[in-house]
């Protein structure tokens, strides 16, 4: 199963994609953390993405493009995966299609998360992972059952994203509404769009999006 999770920052696509991997047994691609290991380890595409992604902007469509574009070709995703942050312009949905295309492969689904502007900001700016393993937890709203350790691997260092602070949130949600909310239209048309409500509850909002998929693939 190849699919998109699309959504403003904070709607939860990293935390539904991470949930999905397991359920599916697909793999996770998101473009956000690749660029970040790309800038953690200096790399000459990370050098160019570091200032635009604190500033909350989009990073270049083609540098996203050729990432996607290694490694959707990797023996690791032939099962299929949830591509979470890409694409996130109609020109690399564009690209999409024509890499898909290229392998005669599909799409066989694209959910968007519906969360209204006025909760993500909270949401976001709250939000921290664990330095180990990468779970994902919040200030509020998804806490560790015992507080500094994690429940997935009994870490406990966490850290918070660089551009996780309001100023940057506000200029993310901009780029959203501007350049990624067009991509509803274009998927809506081409009938592989399925809205869930991304205000419910995690676990709510995992099982709406599983019963989604389990009607795509008996379809
Ligand atoms: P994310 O982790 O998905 O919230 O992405 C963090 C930041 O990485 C974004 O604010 C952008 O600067 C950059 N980024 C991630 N994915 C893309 C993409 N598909 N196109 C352009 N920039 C991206």
């Amino acid at each position: 199963m190849r699919l998109i999770l699309l959504g403003p920052p904070g709607a939860g696509k990293g935390t539904q994609a991470a949930r999905l991997e397991k359920h599916f047994g697909i793999k996770q691609l998101s473009t956000g953390d690749m660029l970040r290991a790309a800038v953690a380890s200096g790399s000459e595409i990370g050098q160019q993405a570091k200032a635009v992604m604190e500033r909350g902007e989009l990073v270049s469509d083609e540098i996203v493009v050729g990432i996607i574009s290694d490694v959707v070709d990797q023996d690791e995703v032939a099962n299929g995966y949830i591509l979470d942050g890409f694409p996130r312009t109609v020109a690399q949905a564009e690209a999409l299609d024509a890499m898909l295309r290229e392998k005669s492969s599909k799409l066989d689904c694209v959910v968007e998360m519906k969360v209204d502007d006025s909760v993500l900001v909270a949401r976001i700016t709250g939000r921290y992972t664990c330095a180990k393993c990468g779970a994902g937890y919040h200030k509020e709203f998804q806490k560790p059952q015992t507080e500094g350790v994690c429940d997935n691997c009994g870490g406990t260092e966490f850290k918070t994203r660089a551009d996780d602070n309001e100023e940057t949130v506000k200029s993310r949600l901009v780029a959203y509404h501007a350049q990624t909310a067009p991509l509803i239209d274009y998927y809506g048309k081409k009938g592989l769009l399925r809205s869930v409500d991304g205000m419910a509850d995690i676990d709510e909002v995992t099982k709406e999006i599983v019963s989604v998929l389990e009607k795509v693939k008996a379809a």
